[in-house]
């Protein structure tokens, strides 16, 4: 990691947070991507306050300026983007069935966590293609593996983060860039208290239940799992949709 210059979106919350404050700790520049500005700055002071070297540029995915803004900053502060998370997302909640979905809830939803991936693939790969070399892990779900009653727009959108994970890998394998997704499972981030699981018992059980582990993941788990994606020692490992997920899509 060191010398090394991560760009994460979404970086400002849950699990793009818990990546940004370990790849600094080893030493990592951070370039902290995301809508919330208040966090986002928050978080920059954090790492820099704890001798890291940070910097927050407030982003929207659905912006492809925005993004395009992002890299600009990371090349011109740190020089390179190595490491790129995809990790900006939103939840519909378990809004209805598929039918029951209002149209611009299904498009945003596939606006943030589906073209936001893409947007910010297209110019992460122009960068690493001059580079000759980088590693973008994008987050996918478990849900993007199975269906979810109740979650059509989640799952089609996190089903094409997948697809295109497998297309890029495929394409730029040979241009020294690897390109893999996560998987998680149930997270305990603010995404899971504001569908309001985290907070009422009953869910919360119902949710851990379908782990075979019987409990919910924790945001360092899924970040460990994206570091060593990040690193040389998963140098053959390209176009894969790992799952961190306590065994949830064992069954
Ligand atoms: P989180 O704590 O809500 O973090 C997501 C971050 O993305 C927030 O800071 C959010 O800002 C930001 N964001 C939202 N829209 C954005 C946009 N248009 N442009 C840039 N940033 C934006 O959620 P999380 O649970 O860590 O989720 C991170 C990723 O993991 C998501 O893609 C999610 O689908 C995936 N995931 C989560 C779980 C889980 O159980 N938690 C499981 C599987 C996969 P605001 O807070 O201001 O909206």
């Amino acid at each position: 990691m060191q010398e090394k210059v991560v760009l994460i979106t979404g970086g400002s919350s849950g699990i793009g947070k818990q990546v940004a404050l370990d790849c600094a700790k080893k030493g990592a520049a951070i370039v902290i991507a995301d809508i919330d500005d208040i966090e986002g700055s928050r978080l920059q002071f954090e790492i820099i306050s704890a001798g890291g070297r940070a910097l927050f540029q407030q982003t929207d995915v659905t912006m492809s300026s925005s993004l395009q803004d992002a890299i600009r900053v990371a090349l011109g502060s740190f020089g390179s983007v190595d490491y790129a998370f995809n990790n900006a997302g939103i939840e519909s909640g378990f809004a209805g069935f598929t039918a029951d979905y209002e149209e611009d809830l299904f498009l945003k939803m596939i606006d943030v966590n589906l073209s936001g991936v893409w947007r910010s693939m297209k110019y992460e790969l122009e960068v690493m293609q001059e580079q000759k070399s980088g590693v973008i892990v994008n987050n996918a779900s478990i849900l993007g593996k199975v269906g979810h009653k109740t979650a059509s727009p989640y799952c089609a959108s996190k089903h094409g983060v997948i697809g295109l994970t497998k297309t890029a890998a495929l394409e730029y394998a040979t241009k020294g860039i690897r390109v893999n997704a996560v998987c998680p499972g149930y997270i305990e981030t603010p995404m899971l208290e504001r569908i309001g699981v985290i907070d009422d018992e009953q869910q919360r059980t119902t949710l851990e239940n379908m782990h075979p582990v019987k409990r919910l993941g924790s945001c360092k788990e899924v970040t460990n799992a994206v570091l060593w994606l990040f690193s040389d020692e998963a140098s053959f490992v390209t176009g894969t949709a790992m799952e961190v997920d306590g065994g949830y899509l064992a069954r």
